[in-house]
């Protein structure tokens, strides 16, 4: 009979949404797995820390994305409904479209080609659909029916609780890189014979060399304004997750009464994710609601009644990292998730796992030597439409 390889022990650092679904995938596969984290799974200082996420299927011209978003979003759904149904919300999401948008255009390509539902919408379609948009500037829009907001936090929170319960070992502990010119064979007295370091913005702290500057953790604002008392305009079905990619602005409507999301998509000022003080200042708020004025009219005077502040972890074009290590062969580079990650967290769990176990070469978009020196001076969104 023949022999199978037994599977390397391996030994996670980073319990955000990129470790968390890793470890679930080397599980899945049979490994014995480690996972490691300095402050705890989607903590608040973590790019997986926040309340929610989007979920949608569009980018454009690269639909490899597109094809992660599907096949994510379907290993999400089956193990929220073993688990907590409660993390997906499925309200649709809404591209407000202006005249000859080439991205949005390249979206109904790929779409068609994979079989993504969608309508696609006139204004006054999206005027009669979702009655509290202000049209201002938009021609046009593109709806896609599978997509949503994941709850952010609590999702990673659940499949390491549910990774523990089925022979997980984890650990609290803050790992220091490995000494160069030294095979690697444990982290933070943890032995391995592989290993991933998922560290979302902390990546360029671990590995300095090799990534500062080409991850650039940006500060990254966020609001939750009250909506009217009894009005059911800013909830799902009335209103679906969005992006106004001309104003490089999304949201969420209002998901477990803690008010509607808004977000800035353009990179904030470069910022340390251990020290950063998460107070948004007045300015900020104010800008957003000039915003309001214009697309959600009824909230222009809104309370603010919750904010939060994180961090993107931006690589220059905002492809992910998903690479060997160039002197330590069994060490795994996986980060940048540049504003866009979190829908993805189980397809590239699937992806990083199978590299891990079975070796092989990642894609060009994914590979440390494409990760070019990120100019802090552009501050524009990498990806439309988060
Ligand atoms: C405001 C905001 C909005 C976003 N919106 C969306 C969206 O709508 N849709 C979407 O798909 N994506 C979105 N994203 C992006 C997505 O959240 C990130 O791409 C994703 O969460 C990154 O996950 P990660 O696991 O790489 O990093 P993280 O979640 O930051 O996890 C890294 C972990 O590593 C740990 N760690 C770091 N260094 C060490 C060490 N030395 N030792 C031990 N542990 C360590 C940290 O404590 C942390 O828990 C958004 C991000 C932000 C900030």
């Amino acid at each position: 009979m023949a022999q199978t390889k037994p599977l390397p022990d391996v030994a996670v650092v980073g319990s955000g949404v990129f470790g968390a679904w890793t470890a679930f995938m080397l599980r899945k596969a049979g490994a014995k797995v480690t996972l490691i984290d300095q402050h705890g799974p989607a903590n608040n200082r973590a790019s997986s820390g926040g309340e929610s996420r989007i979920t949608r299927a569009g980018y454009g011209p690269k639909e490899l994305y597109t094809r992660w978003s599907m096949e994510a979003l379907t290993v999400y759904k089956n193990f929220y409904a073993q688990t907590d149904p409660t993390l997906y919300n499925e309200t649709g999401f809404l591209w407000m479209g202006r005249p000859d948008d080439a991205y949005m255009n390249a979206n109904l390509v790929a779409f068609k080609r994979l079989g993504v539902k969608h309508d696609v919408l006139s204004r006054e379609e999206i005027a009669k659909r979702f009655p509290a948009i202000g049209l201002d500037g938009l021609t046009w829009g593109i709806y896609e029916y599978h997509a949503g907001g994941l709850m952010a936090r609590r999702g990673v929170a659940t499949v390491v609780r549910h990774l523990v319960k089925n022979g997980l070992r984890y650990e609290q502990a803050r790992v220091v890189p490995p000494s160069p010119g030294t095979k690697v064979t444990s982290v933070a007295g943890i032995k391995a014979g592989q290993f991933v370091f998922a560290c979302g913005p902390w990546l360029p702290q671990v590995f300095p060399e090799l990534l500062k500057g080409r991850i650039r953790p940006t500060r990254q604002e966020v609001f939750y304004f009250a909506t009217p008392a009894g009005d059911p305009a800013f909830r799902s079905p009335l209103l679906p997750a969005w992006v106004d990619p001309g104003d490089t602005i999304y949201g969420l409507p209002d998901l477990e009464n803690r008010g509607f999301k808004i977000a800035p998509d353009g990179h904030g000022l470069e910022i340390d994710p251990e020290t950063q003080e998460r107070v948004v200042p007045q300015a900020s708020v104010d800008k957003v609601r000039l915003y309001l004025q214009k697309r959600f009219p009824k909230l222009a005077q809104a309370p603010l009644a919750q904010a939060e502040v994180c961090q993107y972890e931006n690589t220059v074009n905002g492809d992910y990292l998903i690479d060997r290590h160039p002197e330590h062969d069994n060490v795994w580079l996986l980060g940048g998730g540049s504003g866009h990650g979190y829908k993805h967290g189980p397809a590239v769990g699937n992806y990083t796992a199978n590299l891990v176990l079975n070796g092989g070469r990642t894609e060009d978009i994914f590979a440390l030597k494409t990760k070019t020196l990120y100019d802090p001076t552009n501050r524009s969104s990498t990806i439309p439409g988060k």
